[in-house]
């Protein structure tokens, strides 16, 4: 089997007392598209900025390309399109100059791509960078992260504050031109659905570790909500209750509680309720919740089930 792409063992990073990435380990494979999700400051920069060797690492490892990005940058940038909200262009260059520039720079770079995508996403070439919308900007470095064709495309929030069609410009340009052309995409957003669309792995990251990693985002159908009701006798002790919390809504009774479980092994619902019923909880509705729910769910469920039981 092909060495991963990306290999990160036990990697650790702490600011001061902060620790922001706590033991990671993680293989991604050529060809995948990774979202990765998390709370604000739950690491999700502070990975990426690994992998692009702005970080080197203060325990553990990061290899990609085989390499480690930090010690050997010249085998790996030029392999790694980047995008973020944060990345500056030289504001004086016009957009045609600054194609010129960074065309330079690449010997893969596609010229017929980079025309295409200014027109599809209606850019001026004679555009100075310095004048250009928060939109533009992020079309414009998309322009220059997918031009040299790279193996690799990193995108950090590159939708946050955009709207509804320059995001869907951004999706649109990264299906069609990277990830459906079997290159490997690693793309942090605070935007579920955008990340449910487009991803074929999900890792969430919670306080600097990955708390969830999925390989199909269907395989979240092992988490469901359900709405029950109790007798008041204290919360149901089961595995598979990540969390318990009162049912919403003007006319629910304090007895009405929704849990939050996972199904282990495929099990059901169905296999639940009995032993549910031993702890006098009556099941009312189930549901299959949303990546919103599972997200909040899990972020928050660490320390819930003591805390909210009735
Ligand atoms: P967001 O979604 O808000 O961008 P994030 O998941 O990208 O958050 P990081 O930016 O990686 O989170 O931050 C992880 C943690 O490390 C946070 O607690 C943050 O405050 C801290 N941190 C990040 N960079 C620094 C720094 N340069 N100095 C000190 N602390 C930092």
């Amino acid at each position: 089997m092909n060495e991963p792409l990306l290999q990160i063992r036990d990697l650790v990073r702490d600011y001061g007392s902060t620790r922001a990435l706590d033991e990671v380990t993680l293989d991604i494979t050529e060809g995948t598209v990774v979202g990765l999700i998390g709370r604000n400051g739950a690491g999700k920069t502070t990975l990426i900025r690994h992998l692009l060797g702005l970080l080197r690492a203060q325990s553990g490892s990061v290899r990609v390309f085989g390499c480690d990005p930090a010690r050997r940058p010249e085998q790996v940038l030029d392999k790694i399109g980047y995008v973020s909200e944060e990345r500056d262009l030289p504001g004086w260059m016009t957009l045609h100059e600054l194609l010129g520039y960074f065309s330079a720079f690449y010997p893969r770079w596609d010229e017929a791509l980079a025309t295409r995508l200014c027109t599809d996403f209606d850019l001026d070439l004679r555009q100075k960078v310095g004048t250009l919308s928060r939109g533009q900007h992020v079309r414009a470095s998309l322009v220059v992260a997918l031009a040299p064709r790279p193996p690799l495309l990193i995108l950090d929030e590159p939708s946050s504050g955009l709207d509804p069609v320059v995001r869907r410009d951004v999706l649109e340009a990264v299906l069609t031109n990277v990830a459906n052309d079997g290159r490997t995409v690693v793309f942090s957003s605070h935007l579920l659905d955008e990340v449910e669309r487009i991803s074929s792995r999900l890792l969430m990251i919670d306080r600097g570790q990955i708390r969830l990693d999925e390989n199909a985002i269907d395989a979240l159908d092992r988490f469901v909500l359900l709405e029950v009701s109790t007798t008041g006798a204290g919360a149901p002790r089961l595995p598979e209750i990540l969390r318990w919390l009162p049912l919403d809504g003007p006319s629910a009774s304090p007895l009405e509680q929704v849990i939050f479980c996972e199904l282990a092994n495929a099990a059901s619902v169905e296999s639940l309720a009995p032993r549910l019923a031993e702890q006098s909880v009556t099941l009312h509705q189930q549901h299959q919740p949303s990546l919103d729910e599972v997200f909040v769910h899990l972020c928050e469920g660490t320390r819930v089930v003591a805390d909210t039981a009735p």
